[in-house]
């Protein structure tokens, strides 16, 4: 069954996925078309696990520095998927003996790291060396929705570069109407809109540009917009829309 549709998305994909396969043989990885879809590597074993970078490190230089990249990813990323499974543990303990009295703590602290733990999955993957285009399908619902790529592209931009404070810009799949919508968060949670599918995410939390670029998030916001992965994003697309 997985072998079939990867086939059949593979097939939708065309020249844009082969290109991005070719590209990340290229790093040495081993991921194929259907696995870019997926959050893969975030949940294993009955816990959350922090997922290996898709390239190296130093893959996304110069626009954005290995030692930032290390650092966003073993640390920062690390910290919210350690939140995220000590929250359930003791989410867990207070269920068995139904002592609930910490329960606001609890439920902020999971909204906040399970937000974070799958928001930076999905970041890693919204990059890619040298960036790259929609399929031909999602380029016609960008298009649909907000006029044009570039239209997206500027204000999934300007979105970023306004977040108040630390929190992220969010390209997301609004099922209910099947819109595109682009969101923005602050922190990781705040802002949310029920319901959406991510299909590519920007973090402008001074952490994940703040040794290299100091305080012009205008800059790392444009770098990231160069790194975009829109291939990944029309993976994440087609899968939102299959189900
Ligand atoms: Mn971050």
């Amino acid at each position: 069954m997985n072998a079939t549709m990867s086939r059949r998305d593979a097939l939708k994909f065309g020249g844009a996925a082969a290109m991005l396969a070719t590209a990340r043989l290229a790093l040495g990885q081993d991921l194929t078309p259907s696995d870019e879809g997926r959050l893969a590597g975030a949940y294993e074993a009955g816990q959350y696990v922090l997922p290996p970078l898709p390239y190296d490190a130093e893959a996304l230089e110069p626009l954005l520095d290995a030692q930032t990249l290390r650092i966003h990813h073993d640390k920062h990323h690390a910290g919210y998927v350690r939140g995220l499974n000590t929250t359930l543990a003791k989410l867990s303990q207070a269920q068995q003996t139904q002592d609930f009295s910490a329960i606001k703590s609890l439920s902020k602290a999971l909204a906040f790291n399970g937000s974070g733990h799958i928001l930076h999955c999905l970041l890693w993957r919204s990059m890619v060396p040298d960036g790259n285009v929609p399929s031909a399908e999602f380029g016609e619902a960008l298009t649909g929705n907000f006029g044009s790529f570039d239209a997206c592209r500027a204000q999934f931009a300007a979105a970023a570069k306004t977040v108040e404070g630390s929190g992220w810009a969010i390209l997301a799949l609004e099922p209910v109407a099947g819109k595109l919508l682009i969101l923005q968060a602050e922190k990781h949670q705040n802002l949310a809109l029920w319901g959406v599918v991510p299909l590519l995410v920007c973090d402008v939390w001074e952490h994940a540009y703040y040794l290299q670029y100091q305080n012009r998030r205008d800059d790392w916001v444009d770098s990231f917009m160069k790194m975009a992965d829109w291939s990944f994003a029309s993976k994440q697309y087609t899968t939102a829309r299959s189900k």
